[in-house]
């Protein structure tokens, strides 16, 4: 959705958003919904909210496709690209605020719902959080069934009680 900056009230608009958002970078399977506040500080406009969704990731551990639902806040500055070719240093209190930049008199909103959605991706995705993941000797997911391997902990146990044992006779 374009919003023209010129038009957002001095009061400030609320937003609530449904839409469908496609991007490139992770496969988006529900529709975004967010709750969007917009407030003028010319040039600047503020942006805060939230925002969930569910995307479509792959588990670090078994490679399987899961969806996660993502939510989160987000708290942003747009300011003008203009600011920067002046090169101007606002001393507005960013120091909690994200920075984005606009060119011309509108906002995409698409754009700052799918970019709060990649920032908030989980660095390991994990499709449960007790997943299992492969047998690293023989590759067996073992989500679906053990394989009989023995892990290398065990199996060092396993030579001490041995030696142990071989002590004693
Ligand atoms: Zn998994
Ligand atoms: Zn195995």
């Amino acid at each position: 959705m374009k919003i023209v900056i010129t038009e957002i009230p001095e009061e400030g608009l609320e937003l609530d958003l449904t839409n469908d958002i496609q991007s490139d970078a992770i496969k988006i399977v529900s529709p975004v919904n967010a709750a969007v506040r917009l407030d003028k500080v010319l040039p600047e406009v503020i942006a805060k909210g939230v925002l969930k969704g569910d995307v479509e990731l792959q588990c670090s551990r078994c490679l399987k496709n899961f969806t996660e639902r993502i939510s989160s806040q987000f708290n942003i500055v747009y300011r003008p690209t203009t600011e920067i070719v002046r090169g101007e240093q606002h001393q507005l209190k960013s120091d909690e605020l994200d920075t984005v930049f606009y060119t011309g008199d509108t906002l995409e909103t698409d754009d700052l719902l799918r970019e709060q959605l990649i920032l908030n991706l989980p660095m390991k995705p994990l499709c449960s959080s007790d997943c299992r993941g492969f047998c690293p000797q023989c590759g067996a997911d073992l989500n679906l069934s053990g394989c009989g391997c023995k892990t290398s902990e065990v199996d060092s146990r396993f030579e001490v009680l041995k030696k142990l044992k071989k002590e004693k006779e």
